[in-house]
């Protein structure tokens, strides 16, 4: 008796002759262990995961770095401005 799980799964999507080890859980073709990636505990092919991943890059890291960006752009002259000020106090209270 063979084991079930090959023989359920089938072969890989991309290499025919290779066994297929999992499904991918976004487009449910069969992936071998080569083609096989995880990401977030989730089996993926590795079209999907490029996908994914891309997308996620798009949506997340764009805004990320523009408001990083603003933050700066808004904090540096207040940190200069609170800073010139304090010296200008300072100076004036030891006098
Ligand atoms: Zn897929
Ligand atoms: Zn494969």
């Amino acid at each position: 008796m063979p084991p079930a799980a090959p023989l359920l799964l089938g072969f890989c999507h991309r290499h025919v002759d290779r066994k297929g080890i999992a499904r991918c859980m976004t487009c449910a073709v069969i992936v071998c262990q080569e083609c096989a990636t995880r990401f977030d505990g989730i089996n993926y092919c590795v079209e999907c995961l490029a996908r994914t991943r891309g997308g996620d890059a798009r949506r997340k890291g764009l805004p990320a770095l523009v408001g990083t960006a603003i933050a700066i752009c808004v904090m540096l002259p207040l940190v200069g401005m609170t800073l010139g000020w304090v010296l200008l106090l300072w100076s004036r209270a030891l006098r």
